[in-house]
């Protein structure tokens, strides 16, 4: 199994399959993992494997790594579309989250007018006014729901908290649907117990979460590389449009990576 950890506080820019070039940004430990889920699919690894470094960058240090990066982009692989927070964990974790969203739109306009700032979060900290506030000031955050139900939540995510799907989605009214819903659907077996959140009864009760948070725009996707549980298995492309179809019918917008 090999996992990848960004080792830098700006890297990229990189292609992103779902993202366009995008220049990631991880506030999380550069040589670890921290984040409050475990999911089997996550390409840091485990989080027991990531207990290595747990020192986040200061807002100074992501202030200057930023100011680097877009200064000296020089746009051999093409214009910048999005400042991407992601990392190696969860992004929102970080203390100085919401002063640091800020300084980056501030850099944005300066250096990179046209790209979008993204940050891809499980959204367990939404419910902080300050968080949910700086989630609210970017272009795109994306927010991970790969069930509707808790119980298969704790399957594939392992939250390491008292997960409630109901709570999230009360937590994600004042959003009033300017976000993007990500979920990640995937099949596998862990201790014995067959993982899959593609089954009819999941996706009809996903559905059902949708219609509630009426998300501006679904990223689904299935995964692409080794993952820290062996033996998970992909959902096809056929079945995932097989999936998004009742949705689009419906005028949502669903991209899906396959
Ligand atoms: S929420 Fe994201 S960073 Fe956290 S374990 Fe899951 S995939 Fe990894």
């Amino acid at each position: 199994m090999s996992t990848i950890l960004f080792n830098e506080i700006v890297f990229g820019p990189i292609k992103s399959r779902r993202l366009g070039i995008s220049l990631g940004v991880n506030l999380l430990p550069l040589h670890g993992k921290w984040c409050n889920f475990d999911c089997l699919y996550c390409e840091c690894g485990f989080n027991k494997d990531g207990k290595a470094d747990k020192k986040l960058p200061t807002v100074q240090e992501v202030k200057e790594s930023l100011i680097l990066k877009l200064r000296d982009h020089d746009h051999t692989i093409g214009k910048i579309d999005t400042i991407t927070f992601s990392g190696n964990g969860e992004p929102t974790l970080h203390p100085n989250f919401s002063e640091i969203i800020k300084i980056t739109l501030e850099l944005r306009d300066m250096y990179a007018k046209e790209a979008k700032v993204s940050v891809l979060t499980n959204g367990s900290m939404i419910d902080k006014p300050l968080v949910a506030e700086a989630l609210l000031s970017v272009d795109n955050s994306i927010i991970k729901i790969d069930s509707a139900f808790n119980k298969t939540v704790n399957l594939i995510d392992r939250p390491l908290y008292n997960y409630s799907i109901d709570k999230l989605i009360e937590n994600l009214k004042i959003f009033k649907g300017e976000f993007v819903l990500q979920t990640m659907f995937l099949r596998g077996e862990l201790d014995g117990v067959a993982i899959d959140n593609s089954t009819q009864e999941e996706v009809e009760a996903w559905y059902r979460v949708v219609e509630k948070i009426e998300p501006r725009e679904i990223m689904i996707y299935t995964i692409d590389r080794e993952t820290p549980l062996e033996g998970l298995k992909k959902v096809s492309v056929e079945q995932m449009e097989k999936i998004a179809h009742p949705l689009r019918e419906k005028g949502y917008k669903v991209s899906i990576s396959g």
